[in-house]
C-alpha cells in the first residue's frame, strides 16, 4: 500500500443522480470528502447514477431504476430491487473493476453493497448515512461489522446509538468546505429551514412556530412529498413562510446567512444533519429538537439551543432567545471543529486503518 496515493472508488446513493439534492446530505458529504481526498493526492473516481455531476472529478454514470428512498418505507418492508436496478449496475461495475482500486467506498445506505462485501476481492468500507430504521438493514450492517471489524462507518454517536452494534462502528462526525459560506454579522429578521420536504423532517413543527411568533421562515430544499406539503400550506394558510425552492451551495449560503436562524425539527433520529453546520458556518445560530445529531452539534446557549423533541412551544421560547448568541461564536465553532480538512483527516485515517487490516488478513 502506498500511504501517499490511494486509489478510490467512491460509489453514492442509489435514489438519484448526484446534483439536484435527492440523496439529502449524502450529496454534500460524498462532494467534500471526494473533494479533499483528491487534494491530498489521491486518486478518486465516484459512481453515480446517470445524469450526476462529478464537480469535476472523475465520474461513472451507470443508467438504470434508482431505488426508493429507506426513509419512506416501515422497519419490516422487505428490501426491494427493481428490474434495471440502478443499485445493481453500481456493484456489478465496481466488481468488473475492483482491482483497479486500492478501497472501494460505499455511501449508500442499501442493502446489496453490505450483502455483496464478502465476495469482493477488495476491501469495502461503508459510510452508514441513517440511523436504524430497517430491520434488515440493521441485520446486514451487523453482519458486516461483525466479519469485516472496522469497516463500517457513521456521522454520529447519536446515530451509532440506535444499532445494537453501534459501539464497533466508527464515528467520523462531519465537514464542509468553510470557504464556500461566507459570513454575516447582522441578519434580517427571518428564520430559515433546510432539508428535504418529507415527513422524516417535521417541517410542520418549524412552521407553527413561524406562525406563532409571527417570525418569517424562509423554506429551502427538495420538495420530496409533495401530498406532506400541500398538508402543510392547508394546516397553517396564515403562516408567514415562503418557499425558495432548491438551491446550489452557493446561492443556498446566500440566503440563509442573512437569517436570524436555523430550526431544525426532525421527528427521526438525525445521523447527522448537515444543515445545522452550513447554518453555524455562517454564524446563524442552530435551534434543534435534543434528539440525533444536531443534540451533538449544538452546544446550549452557545452556538444555539437544544429543545426539547416535538415541542413547538420549545421552539418559540429559544426563538425569543437567539439575540443572546453570539454569531462569531457560531462561526468560530465551524472553522474549529466542522472543516473538511478535519473530516477528511478521520476519513482518510479510517482508510488507511482498513487497508492495514485487509493486508492482514490476505
Ligand atoms: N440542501 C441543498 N439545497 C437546498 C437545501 C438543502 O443543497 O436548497 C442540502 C444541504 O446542503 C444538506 C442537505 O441538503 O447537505 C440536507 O442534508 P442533511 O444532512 O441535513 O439531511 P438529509 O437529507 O441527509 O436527511
Amino acid at each position: 500500500m502506498n500511504k501517499n496515493s490511494l486509489k478510490l472508488l467512491l460509489i453514492s446513493s442509489p435514489v438519484g443522480p448526484l446534483g439536484p439534492g435527492l440523496t439529502g446530505g449524502v450529496e454534500l458529504t460524498l462532494r467534500n470528502v471526494a473533494s479533499d481526498l483528491v487534494r491530498r493526492g489521491h486518486q478518486v473516481t465516484i459512481v453515480a447514477t446517470q445524469g450526476s455531476t462529478g464537480w469535476g472529478m472523475p465520474l461513472v454514470e451507470i443508467s438504470g431504476t434508482v431505488q426508493t428512498s429507506a426513509q419512506t418505507q416501515a422497519r419490516d418492508t422487505p428490501i426491494i430491487i427493481p428490474p434495471a436496478s440502478v443499485l445493481a449496475g453500481f456493484w456489478d461495475y465496481a466488481r468488473q473493476v475492483q482491482f483497479d482500486y486500492d478501497l472501494i467506498v460505499n455511501f449508500a445506505y442499501d442493502w446489496l453493497p453490505f450483502y455483496v462485501t464478502p465476495f469482493f476481492s477488495r476491501p469495502v468500507a461503508h459510510l452508514v448515512s441513517m440511523g436504524s430504521i430497517s430491520e434488515a438493514m440493521d441485520e446486514i450492517i451487523e453482519q458486516v461489522v461483525m466479519a469485516f471489524p472496522g469497516t463500517v462507518a457513521v456521522h454520529s454517536h447519536a446515530q451509532a446509538a440506535t444499532f445494537t452494534f453501534g459501539d464497533r462502528c466508527r464515528c467520523l462526525g462531519n465537514g464542509i468546505d468553510l470557504s464556500c459560506y461566507n459570513f454575516c454579522p447582522e441578519p434580517e429578521p427571518w428564520l430559515a429551514w433546510m432539508g428535504r420536504i418529507s415527513p422524516e423532517k417535521g417541517l410542520e413543527d418549524a412552521v407553527a412556530a413561524s406562525h406563532k411568533t409571527g417570525i418569517p421562515l424562509k423554506i429551502m430544499g427538495v420538495l420530496q412529498n409533495q401530498d406532506y406539503w400541500q398538508q402543510i400550506l392547508r394546516d397553517y394558510p396564515k403562516a408567514p413562510i415562503d418557499y425558495l425552492g432548491f438551491f446550489s451551495t452557493s446561492e443556498l449560503q446566500e440566503h440563509l446567512r442573512q437569517c436570524r436562524g436555523l430550526l431544525m425539527t426532525p421527528r427521526w433520529v438525525e445521523a447527522f444533519g448537515n444543515v445545522a453546520i452550513e447554518a453555524l458556518a455562517c454564524g446563524v445560530p442552530v435551534i434543534a429538537y435534543r434528539r440525533g445529531g444536531p443534540a451533538e452539534i449544538v452546544e446550549e446557549g452557545k452556538t444555539g439551543f437544544l429543545v426539547e423533541p416535538d415541542s413547538v412551544a420549545g421552539l418559540v421560547e429559544a426563538i425569543n432567545g437567539l439575540d443572546r448568541i453570539n454569531r462569531y461564536t457560531c462561526r468560530q465553532q465551524a472553522e474549529a471543529k466542522y472543516s473538511t480538512q478535519a473530516m477528511c483527516d478521520r476519513v482518510e485515517q479510517w482508510l488507511y486503518t482498513i487497508l492495514m487490516e485487509w493486508e492482514k488478513r490476505t
